[in-house]
């Protein structure tokens, strides 16, 4: 099979690992011939370095054969796909032809269980070692690690790549019995605590200079949504305890996707992807905005509505804590403020140093106002909208839109 085959494959198996995504952009594609690039293809996404910068990797797995039967997975054993497999070389030959050209700033690596953890953990460490030391690669690598893997080669993974992730997969550890029974919810937290350990040490190291950084970038994970009942309240709460117990740098939501002869273990439809959405606002909100889980996710069925952002969601079910004077308010509370952002939040402050705000000046603050108005009052307005207004969920919700009939 020729390279282009076996790039086609298994970049597009890699396409449901969320855990390094650009989405939400337009569709767009050069494939036709007009013009140069495209939004949706195969093999290129986007993330974001330790400094922030957006950055191009190549997203692919090393091989889409996989020993393991995980059933919502494209890649199971079972599952009637093509297969492929890279060589070492042919990886890194790629990595290097495509960051030549400038197509990419590193790469991003996963795989499917070949023989054993410990072999396919070899192979995927063999791409970056190659990469750093024969070649003096510089760019950014991004490895899935193997979770039943053994502790040393692990660990010499965070001595070439800037981020290690394993994925746990599913939020409860029953459904990844039920679901992945050949993954031990036990081994991944042990992976998990053990890259914590390792990224504490080298903290320390990094402190007195004495040895090179493990895994800079730090180590995340990804869970899919979704796939199993459980709740987003619950989720969250696993979320809350993965960063504290881990230290993630993030955690990634991935909207189950239903894939062909699937399991009737599984559901039929997807979630709506706005969950996924919702999700990553809530748990933005935890992690930036000082939040608890049983703020945002408190309602007795235990899920984020749909139709509003959670904190807008959260503002509306505790209007007795507004209208608040951005005047006196302390940073805490504007945070709370549905539409504020930390930025527009650090410019009010910084200006009312100087002098109390008024109406006018925030439109020159840019403090976006939409969903803010009825939550706040300044020297010289008080928003017309009644806080305890029963329709006042219904104006702040985005308003449904006609499906185009394309003519
Ligand atoms: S181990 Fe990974 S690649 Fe293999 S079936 Fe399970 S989820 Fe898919």
């Amino acid at each position: 099979m020729d390279i282009h085959r076996k790039l086609s494959i298994l970049a597009d198996a890699a396409k449901y690992d969320a855990s390094c995504a650009s989405s939400g952009t337009t569709k767009r594609d050069s494939g036709n011939g007009n013009g140069i690039g495209s939004t949706e293809g195969m093999g290129i996404c986007h993330s974001y370095a330790p400094d922030g910068r957006c950055i191009s990797l190549l997203k692919v797995l090393l091989t889409n054969a996989c020993a393991f039967d995980c059933l919502y997975c494209v890649n199971r054993t079972s599952s009637n796909v093509p297969r492929a497999r890279f060589t070492v070389p042919e990886i890194v030959k790629l990595t290097l032809d495509f960051y030549r050209r400038n197509y990419i700033e590193g790469l991003f690596l996963s795989s499917g269980i070949i023989r054993s953890a410990d072999y396919t953990m070899e192979q995927v460490l063999l791409v970056a070692k190659t990469l750093r030391l024969d070649h003096g690669f510089k760019g950014y690598i991004h490895l899935k690690t193997i979770p039943d893997a053994s502790e040393e080669l692990i660990t010499e993974a965070g001595l070439y790549a800037d981020r290690l992730s394993i994925n746990v997969e599913l939020p409860s550890e029953a459904s990844l019995s039920t679901l992945a029974p050949e993954k031990d919810a036990r081994a991944i937290r042990r992976s998990m605590g053990r890259l914590r350990l390792k990224l504490d040490e080298s903290e320390q190291d990094r402190k007195s200079r004495h040895k090179p950084r493990f895994a800079p970038a730090g180590q995340s994970t990804q869970m899919i949504v979704g796939a199993d009942q459980t709740s987003d309240r619950s989720i969250l709460d696993l979320s809350a305890n993965l960063y504290g117990s881990y230290r993630l740098k993030r955690i990634y939501f991935s909207a189950f996707s239903p894939i062909p002869d699937a399991s009737r273990k599984l559901p039929l439809i997807a979630p709506p992807l706005m969950r996924e959405h919702r999700l990553y606002q809530a748990d933005w909100l935890m992690r930036f905005y000082g939040f608890a889980v049983a703020e945002i996710a408190g309602g007795q069925d235990g899920m984020l509505p749909l139709d509003i952002d959670p904190k807008l969601a959260w503002a509306l079910e505790n209007r007795h804590r507004f209208p608040l004077d951005i005047n006196r308010a302390s940073r805490e509370e504007l945070l709370r403020v549905p539409g504020f952002g930390q930025k527009a939040v650090d410019r009010l402050i910084a200006a009312r140093r100087h002098r109390s705000i008024r109406y006018e000046d925030l439109a020159s603050l840019r403090v976006p106002l939409a969903k803010a108005l009825p939550f706040i009052v300044t020297i010289d307005h008080r928003s017309s909208q009644v806080l305890d207004s029963e329709t006042l969920r219904a104006k702040l919700s985005p308003q449904p839109r006609q499906l185009s009939l394309g003519f």
